[in-house]
Protein backbone atom coordinates (compact mmCIF):
# COMPACT_ATOMS: atom_id res chain seq x y z
CA UNK A 1 0.00 0.00 0.00
CA UNK A 2 2.19 3.22 1.49
CA UNK A 3 5.88 3.38 1.22
CA UNK A 4 7.32 2.52 4.70
CA UNK A 5 10.62 4.21 3.79
CA UNK A 6 11.44 7.34 1.92
CA UNK A 7 14.98 5.87 1.77
CA UNK A 8 17.54 3.60 3.17
CA UNK A 9 19.31 3.89 6.27
CA UNK A 10 22.58 4.77 5.52
CA UNK A 11 23.90 3.55 8.96
CA UNK A 12 23.68 0.13 8.93
CA UNK A 13 23.46 0.31 13.35
CA UNK A 14 19.85 2.27 12.41
CA UNK A 15 19.00 -0.62 9.85
CA UNK A 16 19.45 -2.86 12.52
CA UNK A 17 17.69 -1.08 15.46
CA UNK A 18 15.00 -0.42 12.69
CA UNK A 19 14.36 -4.30 12.16
CA UNK A 20 14.61 -4.64 16.10
CA UNK A 21 11.45 -2.20 16.31
CA UNK A 22 9.83 -3.99 14.00
CA UNK A 23 10.30 -7.49 15.36
CA UNK A 24 9.26 -5.97 18.65
CA UNK A 25 5.95 -4.48 17.64
CA UNK A 26 6.57 -0.84 18.47
CA UNK A 27 4.92 1.72 16.41
CA UNK A 28 8.57 3.60 15.20
CA UNK A 29 8.54 6.66 13.04
CA UNK A 30 12.39 7.56 11.66
CA UNK A 31 12.38 11.61 11.38
CA UNK A 32 14.69 13.67 9.72
CA UNK A 33 16.41 16.90 11.83
CA UNK A 34 13.02 18.86 11.02
CA UNK A 35 10.72 15.72 12.00
CA UNK A 36 9.98 14.99 8.75
CA UNK A 37 8.87 10.95 8.80
CA UNK A 38 11.37 8.85 6.86
CA UNK A 39 10.26 5.90 7.38
CA UNK A 40 7.44 4.09 9.68
CA UNK A 41 7.36 0.76 11.56
CA UNK A 42 4.19 -1.44 10.49
CA UNK A 43 2.57 -0.72 14.29
CA UNK A 44 3.01 2.77 13.64
CA UNK A 45 1.03 2.52 10.01
CA UNK A 46 -1.23 0.29 11.95
CA UNK A 47 -1.77 2.65 14.49
CA UNK A 48 -2.64 5.84 12.25
CA UNK A 49 -3.85 3.75 9.09
CA UNK A 50 -3.32 7.02 7.05
CA UNK A 51 -5.38 7.96 4.40
CA UNK A 52 -2.54 9.17 2.20
CA UNK A 53 1.41 9.12 2.49
CA UNK A 54 3.04 9.83 5.14
CA UNK A 55 6.75 9.88 4.16
CA UNK A 56 8.12 13.09 3.72
CA UNK A 57 5.24 14.68 5.56
CA UNK A 58 6.25 16.32 9.16
CA UNK A 59 5.38 14.04 11.74
CA UNK A 60 3.60 17.21 13.58
CA UNK A 61 0.63 17.24 11.11
CA UNK A 62 -0.14 13.77 13.09
CA UNK A 63 -0.26 16.06 16.06
CA UNK A 64 -3.36 18.30 17.57
CA UNK A 65 -2.20 22.26 16.98
CA UNK A 66 -2.09 23.02 20.89
CA UNK A 67 0.44 20.26 21.34
CA UNK A 68 2.59 20.74 18.33
CA UNK A 69 4.96 22.99 20.66
CA UNK A 70 5.71 20.51 23.10
CA UNK A 71 6.45 18.57 19.87
CA UNK A 72 8.50 20.80 18.58
CA UNK A 73 10.77 21.11 22.09
CA UNK A 74 11.01 17.13 22.97
CA UNK A 75 12.17 16.78 19.44
CA UNK A 76 14.80 19.89 20.16
CA UNK A 77 16.05 18.89 22.80
CA UNK A 78 17.07 14.97 21.35
CA UNK A 79 18.68 16.47 19.09
CA UNK A 80 20.81 19.27 20.81
CA UNK A 81 21.66 16.78 23.87
CA UNK A 82 21.63 13.58 21.87
CA UNK A 83 19.79 12.05 25.02
CA UNK A 84 16.56 10.51 25.07
CA UNK A 85 13.37 13.15 25.94
CA UNK A 86 9.82 12.13 25.88
CA UNK A 87 6.46 14.33 25.44
CA UNK A 88 2.87 13.58 26.16
CA UNK A 89 0.66 14.71 23.09
CA UNK A 90 -2.32 14.05 20.95
CA UNK A 91 -2.04 12.11 17.99
CA UNK A 92 -4.42 12.06 15.12
CA UNK A 93 -5.23 9.07 13.82
CA UNK A 94 -8.17 7.89 10.79
CA UNK A 95 -10.90 7.57 12.98
CA UNK A 96 -9.63 9.17 16.91
CA UNK A 97 -7.61 10.96 19.26
CA UNK A 98 -5.13 9.45 20.68
CA UNK A 99 -2.97 10.28 23.68
CA UNK A 100 0.42 8.89 22.96
CA UNK A 101 3.53 9.40 24.51
CA UNK A 102 6.42 9.36 22.46
CA UNK A 103 10.35 8.95 23.39
CA UNK A 104 12.45 10.84 21.05
CA UNK A 105 16.18 9.09 20.92
CA UNK A 106 18.75 11.06 18.26
CA UNK A 107 22.02 10.31 16.23
CA UNK A 108 24.32 11.76 13.89
CA UNK A 109 23.73 9.73 10.66
CA UNK A 110 26.63 9.01 7.97
CA UNK A 111 25.66 12.58 6.79
CA UNK A 112 26.47 14.22 9.68
CA UNK A 113 23.26 15.48 10.15
CA UNK A 114 20.81 14.70 12.87
CA UNK A 115 18.61 12.10 12.58
CA UNK A 116 15.39 10.93 15.49
CA UNK A 117 13.73 7.66 16.21
CA UNK A 118 10.09 8.07 17.49
CA UNK A 119 9.10 5.23 19.33
CA UNK A 120 5.18 5.83 19.73
CA UNK A 121 2.99 4.41 22.64
CA UNK A 122 -1.11 4.49 23.04
CA UNK A 123 -1.36 6.09 26.14
CA UNK A 124 -5.00 7.03 26.19
CA UNK A 125 -6.27 4.20 28.87
CA UNK A 126 -3.38 5.45 31.05
CA UNK A 127 -4.81 8.54 30.70
CA UNK A 128 -8.48 7.91 31.08
CA UNK A 129 -7.54 6.24 34.42
CA UNK A 130 -5.86 9.31 35.37
CA UNK A 131 -8.73 11.26 34.81
CA UNK A 132 -10.60 9.08 36.30
CA UNK A 133 -8.67 9.17 39.64
CA UNK A 134 -8.11 12.97 39.23
CA UNK A 135 -11.68 13.24 38.98
CA UNK A 136 -12.17 11.28 42.15
CA UNK A 137 -9.56 12.87 44.30
CA UNK A 138 -10.80 16.70 43.59
CA UNK A 139 -14.50 15.37 43.44
CA UNK A 140 -17.71 14.98 46.13
CA UNK A 141 -18.68 11.27 45.46
CA UNK A 142 -22.70 12.36 46.58
CA UNK A 143 -22.76 15.23 44.18
CA UNK A 144 -20.16 15.20 41.77
CA UNK A 145 -18.75 18.72 42.19
CA UNK A 146 -15.60 19.78 43.08
CA UNK A 147 -14.94 18.96 46.66
CA UNK A 148 -12.77 21.30 49.35
CA UNK A 149 -9.41 20.23 47.62
CA UNK A 150 -10.49 21.71 43.81
CA UNK A 151 -12.18 24.67 45.42
CA UNK A 152 -9.12 25.90 47.39
CA UNK A 153 -6.96 25.29 43.32
CA UNK A 154 -10.08 27.38 41.80
CA UNK A 155 -9.62 29.87 44.59
CA UNK A 156 -6.03 30.25 44.47
CA UNK A 157 -6.22 30.65 40.14
CA UNK A 158 -9.22 33.40 41.04
CA UNK A 159 -6.62 35.40 43.41
CA UNK A 160 -3.88 34.87 41.02
CA UNK A 161 -6.35 35.77 38.55
CA UNK A 162 -8.08 39.11 40.07
CA UNK A 163 -4.55 40.31 40.67
CA UNK A 164 -2.99 40.20 37.16
CA UNK A 165 -5.94 41.38 35.84
CA UNK A 166 -7.42 43.75 38.61
CA UNK A 167 -11.07 42.50 37.99
CA UNK A 168 -12.66 41.39 41.55
CA UNK A 169 -14.90 37.92 42.12
CA UNK A 170 -16.73 37.51 45.29
CA UNK A 171 -17.23 34.04 47.05
CA UNK A 172 -20.33 32.85 48.60
CA UNK A 173 -21.22 30.16 51.41
CA UNK A 174 -24.24 28.40 51.14
CA UNK A 175 -25.84 26.48 54.37
CA UNK A 176 -29.01 24.83 54.23
CA UNK A 177 -31.57 25.44 57.09
CA UNK A 178 -33.27 22.87 58.65
CA UNK A 179 -31.33 19.99 56.75
CA UNK A 180 -30.25 18.34 60.17
CA UNK A 181 -33.31 17.97 61.33
CA UNK A 182 -34.50 15.83 57.72
CA UNK A 183 -31.65 13.85 57.80
CA UNK A 184 -31.74 12.73 61.55
CA UNK A 185 -35.48 12.03 61.46
CA UNK A 186 -35.78 10.60 57.93
CA UNK A 187 -32.18 9.27 57.80
CA UNK A 188 -29.01 9.66 55.57
CA UNK A 189 -30.91 8.25 52.45
CA UNK A 190 -33.00 10.84 51.99
CA UNK A 191 -30.10 13.23 53.09
CA UNK A 192 -28.49 12.06 50.37
CA UNK A 193 -31.02 12.27 47.68
CA UNK A 194 -31.95 15.69 49.05
CA UNK A 195 -28.38 17.04 48.52
CA UNK A 196 -27.48 15.80 45.27
CA UNK A 197 -30.87 17.49 43.98
CA UNK A 198 -29.83 20.49 46.11
CA UNK A 199 -26.39 20.56 43.97
CA UNK A 200 -27.94 20.11 40.52
CA UNK A 201 -30.09 22.90 41.41
CA UNK A 202 -27.60 24.78 42.58
CA UNK A 203 -25.27 24.45 39.72
CA UNK A 204 -28.09 25.43 37.47
CA UNK A 205 -28.30 28.97 39.34
CA UNK A 206 -24.84 29.78 38.39
CA UNK A 207 -23.40 30.78 35.75
CA UNK A 208 -20.93 28.41 33.20
CA UNK A 209 -17.93 30.34 34.78
CA UNK A 210 -18.82 30.15 38.33
CA UNK A 211 -17.43 27.02 40.58
CA UNK A 212 -19.62 25.49 42.45
CA UNK A 213 -18.41 23.25 45.31
CA UNK A 214 -19.70 21.38 47.90
CA UNK A 215 -17.28 21.29 51.08
CA UNK A 216 -18.96 19.55 53.74
CA UNK A 217 -22.09 18.25 55.39
CA UNK A 218 -24.99 20.82 53.63
CA UNK A 219 -22.55 23.42 53.11
CA UNK A 220 -21.61 24.55 49.40
CA UNK A 221 -19.15 27.50 48.19
CA UNK A 222 -19.37 29.23 45.02
CA UNK A 223 -16.83 31.32 43.58
CA UNK A 224 -18.86 34.21 41.19
CA UNK A 225 -15.52 35.73 38.59
CA UNK A 226 -16.57 39.86 37.84
CA UNK A 227 -19.72 39.77 40.77
CA UNK A 228 -18.55 42.86 42.76
CA UNK A 229 -21.26 44.55 43.87
CA UNK A 230 -23.65 43.87 46.92
CA UNK A 231 -26.78 43.66 44.29
CA UNK A 232 -24.44 41.44 41.90
CA UNK A 233 -24.22 39.35 44.92
CA UNK A 234 -28.18 39.49 46.22
CA UNK A 235 -29.64 38.33 42.81
CA UNK A 236 -27.43 35.60 42.59
CA UNK A 237 -28.44 34.39 46.40
CA UNK A 238 -31.72 35.13 45.63
CA UNK A 239 -31.47 32.73 42.43
CA UNK A 240 -29.95 29.90 44.58
CA UNK A 241 -32.08 30.69 48.03
CA UNK A 242 -34.95 30.27 45.45
CA UNK A 243 -33.86 27.30 44.05
CA UNK A 244 -33.50 25.52 47.31
CA UNK A 245 -37.15 26.74 48.65
CA UNK A 246 -38.99 24.41 45.38
CA UNK A 247 -40.03 21.54 46.87
CA UNK A 248 -38.14 18.49 47.50
CA UNK A 249 -40.22 15.62 46.38
CA UNK A 250 -38.28 12.12 47.75
CA UNK A 251 -40.67 9.80 47.33
CA UNK A 252 -43.06 9.14 49.80
CA UNK A 253 -42.07 12.66 51.05
CA UNK A 254 -42.43 16.02 50.03
CA UNK A 255 -39.49 18.11 51.61
CA UNK A 256 -38.64 21.97 52.29
CA UNK A 257 -35.67 23.46 52.89
CA UNK A 258 -34.27 26.96 53.27
CA UNK A 259 -30.59 28.29 52.40
CA UNK A 260 -28.56 30.96 54.29
CA UNK A 261 -26.09 32.25 52.25
CA UNK A 262 -22.83 34.84 52.92
CA UNK A 263 -20.61 36.64 50.62
CA UNK A 264 -17.18 37.83 50.46
CA UNK A 265 -15.41 40.10 47.76
CA UNK A 266 -11.87 40.48 46.51
CA UNK A 267 -10.30 42.40 47.59
CA UNK A 268 -12.57 44.68 49.60
CA UNK A 269 -13.28 41.81 52.55
CA UNK A 270 -10.30 39.63 52.41
CA UNK A 271 -7.06 39.72 49.96
CA UNK A 272 -6.20 35.97 50.65
CA UNK A 273 -8.00 32.66 50.36
CA UNK A 274 -8.25 32.09 54.05
CA UNK A 275 -9.56 35.48 54.86
CA UNK A 276 -12.32 35.58 52.03
CA UNK A 277 -13.49 32.22 52.63
CA UNK A 278 -13.72 32.96 56.85
CA UNK A 279 -15.52 36.50 56.59
CA UNK A 280 -18.40 34.71 53.68
CA UNK A 281 -19.01 31.96 56.45
CA UNK A 282 -19.19 34.64 59.30
CA UNK A 283 -22.00 36.42 57.22
CA UNK A 284 -23.72 33.53 56.93
CA UNK A 285 -23.66 32.72 60.06
CA UNK A 286 -25.20 36.34 60.51
CA UNK A 287 -27.84 35.19 57.40
CA UNK A 288 -28.42 32.67 60.08
CA UNK A 289 -28.88 34.91 63.10
CA UNK A 290 -31.04 36.91 61.55
CA UNK A 291 -34.05 35.15 60.00
CA UNK A 292 -32.40 32.57 57.65
CA UNK A 293 -32.95 31.95 54.25
CA UNK A 294 -31.05 35.25 53.10
CA UNK A 295 -27.84 36.35 51.94
CA UNK A 296 -25.50 38.77 54.38
CA UNK A 297 -22.49 40.16 52.84
CA UNK A 298 -19.81 41.01 54.86
CA UNK A 299 -18.83 44.23 55.89
CA UNK A 300 -15.91 45.18 58.01
CA UNK A 301 -17.75 48.27 59.29
CA UNK A 302 -20.89 46.12 60.17
CA UNK A 303 -19.17 42.60 61.27
CA UNK A 304 -16.41 44.52 64.19
CA UNK A 305 -16.45 46.48 66.74
CA UNK A 306 -14.28 49.49 66.68
CA UNK A 307 -11.35 48.49 68.52
CA UNK A 308 -11.48 45.49 66.50
CA UNK A 309 -8.15 46.33 64.78
CA UNK A 310 -6.40 43.85 62.19
CA UNK A 311 -3.14 43.43 64.10
CA UNK A 312 -5.13 42.92 67.15
CA UNK A 313 -6.68 39.79 65.03
CA UNK A 314 -3.43 38.88 63.61
CA UNK A 315 -2.15 38.80 67.15
CA UNK A 316 -4.86 36.66 68.45
CA UNK A 317 -3.78 34.23 65.87
CA UNK A 318 -0.12 34.34 66.94
CA UNK A 319 -1.26 34.39 70.77
CA UNK A 320 -2.94 30.48 69.85
CA UNK A 321 0.69 29.36 68.69
CA UNK A 322 2.44 30.83 71.17
CA UNK A 323 0.30 29.16 74.21
CA UNK A 324 -0.71 32.88 75.64
CA UNK A 325 -4.16 31.81 76.62
CA UNK A 326 -4.84 30.88 80.23
CA UNK A 327 -7.88 29.87 82.62
CA UNK A 328 -8.45 31.61 85.94
CA UNK A 329 -10.68 29.62 87.92
CA UNK A 330 -13.43 31.83 90.02
CA UNK A 331 -14.99 29.32 93.33
CA UNK A 332 -18.49 28.61 93.15
CA UNK A 333 -19.66 28.66 96.90
CA UNK A 334 -22.43 27.32 99.09
CA UNK A 335 -24.74 30.33 100.06
CA UNK A 336 -25.26 28.96 103.65
CA UNK A 337 -21.87 26.93 104.27
CA UNK A 338 -19.72 28.97 101.90
CA UNK A 339 -18.25 25.74 101.20
CA UNK A 340 -16.29 25.66 97.47
CA UNK A 341 -18.84 23.60 95.83
CA UNK A 342 -16.79 23.83 92.07
CA UNK A 343 -15.47 26.90 90.32
CA UNK A 344 -16.02 28.62 87.08
CA UNK A 345 -13.26 28.82 84.26
CA UNK A 346 -12.49 32.40 82.65
CA UNK A 347 -10.20 32.34 80.07
CA UNK A 348 -7.44 35.27 80.13
CA UNK A 349 -4.90 36.24 77.44
CA UNK A 350 -1.59 37.35 78.47
CA UNK A 351 -0.34 39.61 75.58
CA UNK A 352 3.19 39.75 75.88
CA UNK A 353 3.09 43.84 75.54
CA UNK A 354 -0.60 44.37 76.50
CA UNK A 355 -0.54 42.63 79.79
CA UNK A 356 -3.69 40.45 80.49
CA UNK A 357 -6.75 41.39 78.14
CA UNK A 358 -9.81 41.38 79.29
CA UNK A 359 -12.66 38.20 77.72
CA UNK A 360 -14.84 41.05 76.82
CA UNK A 361 -12.46 42.49 74.33
CA UNK A 362 -11.38 39.31 72.64
CA UNK A 363 -14.17 36.64 73.01
CA UNK A 364 -16.38 38.62 70.77
CA UNK A 365 -13.29 39.08 68.15
CA UNK A 366 -12.07 34.94 68.46
CA UNK A 367 -15.49 34.81 68.17
CA UNK A 368 -16.06 36.60 64.88
CA UNK A 369 -13.11 35.24 63.13
CA UNK A 370 -13.42 32.02 64.10
CA UNK A 371 -10.80 31.76 66.40
CA UNK A 372 -13.51 30.57 69.57
CA UNK A 373 -13.67 27.01 68.09
CA UNK A 374 -10.27 26.19 68.40
CA UNK A 375 -10.15 28.35 71.58
CA UNK A 376 -13.51 27.12 73.26
CA UNK A 377 -12.04 23.38 72.46
CA UNK A 378 -9.36 23.86 74.92
CA UNK A 379 -11.19 25.56 77.12
CA UNK A 380 -13.37 22.84 77.63
CA UNK A 381 -10.44 19.87 77.93
CA UNK A 382 -8.64 22.05 80.45
CA UNK A 383 -11.20 22.71 82.54
CA UNK A 384 -12.17 19.02 82.72
CA UNK A 385 -8.65 18.17 83.09
CA UNK A 386 -8.06 20.33 86.13
CA UNK A 387 -11.02 19.47 87.96
CA UNK A 388 -10.04 16.22 88.61
CA UNK A 389 -6.58 18.35 90.70
CA UNK A 390 -8.64 20.45 92.52
CA UNK A 391 -11.05 17.36 93.44
CA UNK A 392 -7.47 15.37 94.69
CA UNK A 393 -6.81 18.58 97.05
CA UNK A 394 -10.24 19.20 98.22
CA UNK A 395 -11.44 15.15 98.82
CA UNK A 396 -14.77 15.48 97.45
CA UNK A 397 -16.13 15.99 94.08
CA UNK A 398 -16.25 19.22 92.79
CA UNK A 399 -18.22 20.56 89.33
CA UNK A 400 -16.78 22.80 86.68
CA UNK A 401 -18.85 25.61 84.81
CA UNK A 402 -17.41 26.31 81.28
CA UNK A 403 -18.91 28.98 78.84
CA UNK A 404 -19.97 28.36 75.72
CA UNK A 405 -19.97 30.43 73.07
CA UNK A 406 -22.80 30.81 70.21
CA UNK A 407 -20.40 29.76 67.39
CA UNK A 408 -19.06 27.05 69.34
CA UNK A 409 -22.82 26.03 69.69
CA UNK A 410 -23.05 25.70 66.24
CA UNK A 411 -20.59 24.04 65.44
CA UNK A 412 -21.11 20.33 64.48
CA UNK A 413 -17.80 18.93 66.49
CA UNK A 414 -19.37 20.44 69.55
CA UNK A 415 -20.33 17.13 70.93
CA UNK A 416 -17.73 15.21 70.07
CA UNK A 417 -15.21 17.70 71.62
CA UNK A 418 -17.11 17.26 74.90
CA UNK A 419 -17.52 13.93 74.66
CA UNK A 420 -13.28 13.65 74.67
CA UNK A 421 -12.63 16.22 76.92
CA UNK A 422 -15.57 14.00 79.72
CA UNK A 423 -13.42 10.65 78.46
CA UNK A 424 -10.06 12.21 79.30
CA UNK A 425 -10.73 14.02 82.22
CA UNK A 426 -12.58 10.40 83.66
CA UNK A 427 -15.49 13.51 85.27
CA UNK A 428 -18.84 12.24 85.30
CA UNK A 429 -21.01 14.40 83.04
CA UNK A 430 -23.36 15.65 86.47
CA UNK A 431 -19.47 17.36 86.74
CA UNK A 432 -19.41 19.66 83.86
CA UNK A 433 -21.85 22.98 83.84
CA UNK A 434 -22.09 24.56 80.51
CA UNK A 435 -23.13 28.46 80.79
CA UNK A 436 -25.15 30.03 77.51
CA UNK A 437 -26.74 32.99 76.96
CA UNK A 438 -30.12 33.26 76.33
CA UNK A 439 -29.10 34.38 72.57
CA UNK A 440 -28.48 30.88 71.91
CA UNK A 441 -31.40 29.81 72.90
CA UNK A 442 -33.15 32.23 70.96
CA UNK A 443 -31.21 32.15 67.45
CA UNK A 444 -32.24 28.82 66.66
CA UNK A 445 -34.38 26.87 68.82
CA UNK A 446 -34.55 23.41 67.25
CA UNK A 447 -30.84 23.20 66.78
CA UNK A 448 -30.48 24.37 70.35
CA UNK A 449 -33.22 22.08 71.68
CA UNK A 450 -31.87 18.88 69.70
CA UNK A 451 -28.22 19.44 70.87
CA UNK A 452 -29.34 20.37 74.81
CA UNK A 453 -31.13 17.23 75.04
CA UNK A 454 -28.07 15.51 73.24
CA UNK A 455 -26.10 17.14 76.23
CA UNK A 456 -28.73 16.46 78.75
CA UNK A 457 -28.70 13.07 77.55
CA UNK A 458 -24.85 12.91 78.80
CA UNK A 459 -25.84 14.05 82.73
CA UNK A 460 -23.81 17.66 81.83
CA UNK A 461 -25.95 20.45 83.07
CA UNK A 462 -26.63 23.86 81.59
CA UNK A 463 -26.95 27.02 83.07
CA UNK A 464 -28.23 30.20 81.52
CA UNK A 465 -25.12 33.02 82.18
CA UNK A 466 -26.18 36.19 82.80
CA UNK A 467 -29.76 35.56 83.13
CA UNK A 468 -32.39 38.55 83.08
CA UNK A 469 -29.95 41.03 80.79
CA UNK A 470 -30.94 38.91 77.24
CA UNK A 471 -34.76 37.91 75.59
CA UNK A 472 -36.04 37.22 79.08
CA UNK A 473 -38.73 34.86 77.36
CA UNK A 474 -39.78 32.65 79.87
CA UNK A 475 -41.28 30.04 77.52
CA UNK A 476 -37.64 28.57 76.96
CA UNK A 477 -37.29 27.33 80.58
CA UNK A 478 -40.18 25.26 79.97
CA UNK A 479 -38.90 24.08 76.72
CA UNK A 480 -35.52 23.53 77.10
CA UNK A 481 -33.36 21.48 79.98
CA UNK A 482 -31.95 24.10 81.43
CA UNK A 483 -30.44 23.20 85.52
CA UNK A 484 -29.30 26.42 86.28
CA UNK A 485 -29.91 30.27 86.32
CA UNK A 486 -27.14 32.56 87.13
CA UNK A 487 -28.39 35.77 88.10
CA UNK A 488 -26.64 38.47 86.25
CA UNK A 489 -24.54 41.13 88.28
CA UNK A 490 -26.77 43.50 87.18
CA UNK A 491 -29.50 42.50 89.59
CA UNK A 492 -27.23 42.12 92.32
CA UNK A 493 -25.06 45.02 92.42
CA UNK A 494 -27.29 47.40 94.29
CA UNK A 495 -28.90 44.61 97.00
CA UNK A 496 -30.09 44.90 99.21
CA UNK A 497 -30.85 48.90 98.75
CA UNK A 498 -32.80 48.69 95.75
CA UNK A 499 -36.28 47.80 95.62
CA UNK A 500 -36.67 47.05 92.23
CA UNK A 501 -33.53 45.05 92.31
CA UNK A 502 -34.36 43.51 95.37
CA UNK A 503 -38.24 42.56 94.10
CA UNK A 504 -36.37 41.17 90.46
CA UNK A 505 -34.44 38.45 92.30
CA UNK A 506 -37.32 37.49 94.54
CA UNK A 507 -39.47 36.77 91.61
CA UNK A 508 -36.25 35.12 89.91
CA UNK A 509 -35.82 32.82 92.67
CA UNK A 510 -39.35 31.72 93.75
CA UNK A 511 -39.45 30.93 89.91
CA UNK A 512 -36.34 28.87 89.76
CA UNK A 513 -37.56 27.35 92.95
CA UNK A 514 -41.00 26.09 91.39
CA UNK A 515 -39.08 25.17 88.21
CA UNK A 516 -36.83 23.03 90.22
CA UNK A 517 -33.71 24.97 89.14
CA UNK A 518 -30.63 25.63 91.38
CA UNK A 519 -29.14 29.38 90.93
CA UNK A 520 -26.04 31.08 91.03
CA UNK A 521 -25.87 34.79 92.01
CA UNK A 522 -23.21 36.36 90.12
CA UNK A 523 -21.12 39.20 91.58
CA UNK A 524 -21.56 38.80 94.92
CA UNK A 525 -18.84 41.66 96.42
CA UNK A 526 -20.61 42.12 100.41
CA UNK A 527 -22.11 40.70 102.91
CA UNK A 528 -25.05 42.65 102.88
CA UNK A 529 -25.92 40.91 99.24
CA UNK A 530 -25.05 37.68 100.41
CA UNK A 531 -27.01 37.82 103.75
CA UNK A 532 -30.30 39.08 101.62
CA UNK A 533 -29.47 36.00 98.47
CA UNK A 534 -28.92 33.10 101.66
CA UNK A 535 -32.03 34.52 103.25
CA UNK A 536 -34.16 34.40 99.21
CA UNK A 537 -33.11 31.04 99.11
CA UNK A 538 -30.43 31.25 96.42
CA UNK A 539 -28.37 28.02 96.51
CA UNK A 540 -24.36 29.39 95.45
CA UNK A 541 -23.00 32.78 95.25
CA UNK A 542 -20.03 33.45 92.99
CA UNK A 543 -18.20 36.97 93.27
CA UNK A 544 -15.07 38.75 94.45
CA UNK A 545 -16.67 38.08 98.85
CA UNK A 546 -16.14 34.84 98.13
CA UNK A 547 -13.01 34.23 95.83
CA UNK A 548 -11.40 36.09 92.68
CA UNK A 549 -11.11 34.07 89.82
CA UNK A 550 -7.65 32.34 90.83
CA UNK A 551 -4.64 30.61 89.21
CA UNK A 552 -5.12 26.94 89.06
CA UNK A 553 -2.19 27.23 92.18
CA UNK A 554 -4.34 29.55 93.61
CA UNK A 555 -7.42 27.67 93.87
CA UNK A 556 -5.43 24.73 94.59
CA UNK A 557 -4.55 26.40 97.58
CA UNK A 558 -7.86 27.96 98.48
CA UNK A 559 -9.22 23.95 98.65
CA UNK A 560 -6.47 22.50 100.60
CA UNK A 561 -6.78 25.55 103.50
CA UNK A 562 -10.90 24.86 103.38
CA UNK A 563 -10.00 20.86 103.72
CA UNK A 564 -7.59 21.64 106.66
CA UNK A 565 -10.26 23.14 108.53
CA UNK A 566 -13.15 20.44 107.63
CA UNK A 567 -12.91 17.89 110.12
CA UNK A 568 -15.75 16.15 108.55
CA UNK A 569 -14.75 16.42 104.92
CA UNK A 570 -11.25 15.00 105.50
CA UNK A 571 -11.79 12.25 107.63
P1 LIG B 1 -19.37 35.55 82.84
O1 LIG B 1 -19.43 34.16 82.34
O2 LIG B 1 -20.64 36.15 83.28
O3 LIG B 1 -18.29 35.56 83.98
C1 LIG B 1 -18.39 36.31 85.13
C2 LIG B 1 -17.59 37.55 85.02
O4 LIG B 1 -17.82 38.36 86.18
C3 LIG B 1 -16.10 37.29 84.99
O5 LIG B 1 -15.52 38.31 84.19
C4 LIG B 1 -15.70 37.49 86.45
O6 LIG B 1 -14.35 37.82 86.61
C5 LIG B 1 -16.59 38.65 86.82
N1 LIG B 1 -16.84 38.69 88.26
C6 LIG B 1 -16.92 37.65 89.11
N2 LIG B 1 -17.20 38.08 90.36
C7 LIG B 1 -17.30 39.42 90.30
C8 LIG B 1 -17.59 40.43 91.25
O7 LIG B 1 -17.80 40.18 92.43
N3 LIG B 1 -17.61 41.72 90.82
C9 LIG B 1 -17.38 42.04 89.53
N4 LIG B 1 -17.41 43.30 89.19
N5 LIG B 1 -17.12 41.10 88.57
C10 LIG B 1 -17.08 39.81 88.97
P2 LIG B 1 -14.44 37.99 83.15
O8 LIG B 1 -13.54 36.92 83.66
O9 LIG B 1 -13.86 39.28 82.71
O10 LIG B 1 -15.25 37.35 81.98
C11 LIG B 1 -16.13 38.10 81.26
C12 LIG B 1 -16.95 37.27 80.35
O11 LIG B 1 -16.16 36.70 79.31
C13 LIG B 1 -17.61 36.08 81.04
O12 LIG B 1 -18.74 36.51 81.70
C14 LIG B 1 -17.90 35.20 79.87
O13 LIG B 1 -19.09 35.60 79.24
C15 LIG B 1 -16.75 35.49 78.95
N6 LIG B 1 -15.78 34.38 79.06
C16 LIG B 1 -14.80 34.20 79.96
N7 LIG B 1 -14.15 33.06 79.73
C17 LIG B 1 -14.75 32.49 78.66
C18 LIG B 1 -14.55 31.26 77.94
O14 LIG B 1 -13.70 30.43 78.24
N8 LIG B 1 -15.36 31.04 76.87
C19 LIG B 1 -16.32 31.92 76.50
N9 LIG B 1 -17.08 31.62 75.44
N10 LIG B 1 -16.55 33.04 77.18
C20 LIG B 1 -15.78 33.33 78.25
MG1 LIG C 1 -20.11 32.54 82.79
MG1 LIG D 1 -22.27 35.76 83.83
Amino acid sequence: MFSRRSDTPDNPAVAQLESLMEAAGDAVFRLDDVGTILYMSRRAIDLIVPSRPLLGTPLAEQIAIEDRLALEVALTRALETLEASRVRVRLYTHAAVLWVEIQFGAYVNERKSGELLAVVRDISAEQATEQRLQHLTTHDALTGLPNRSLLDDRLRMALAQARRTGAGFSVLVLDLDGFKKINDALGHGVGDTMLQVAGIRLRDALRDVDTLARVGGDEFVAILPGAVTEEELQIVARRMISAIQLPFAIEPHTLYVGASIGGATYPEHGDDEVRLLAHADTAMHRAKDTGKSRCVVYSHQKFTQPEHDVSMEAAMFEAVRNGEFLLHYQPIVDARSRQIMGFEALMRWRHPVLGLVSPMQFIPMAESNGLINLLGAWVLKAACMQNRQFEEAAGRPLYVSVNVSPRQFRNEQFLQLMDDAIALSGLRGEQLLLEITEGILMSDPEHAEALLHEITARSVRIAIDDFGTGYSSLAYLKRFPIAVLKIDRAFIKDLPQSIKDAAICNVVLSLADHLNLSTVAEGVENEQQLDFLAKQGCALIQGYLTGYPLLPEAALEALRSARALEPVASA
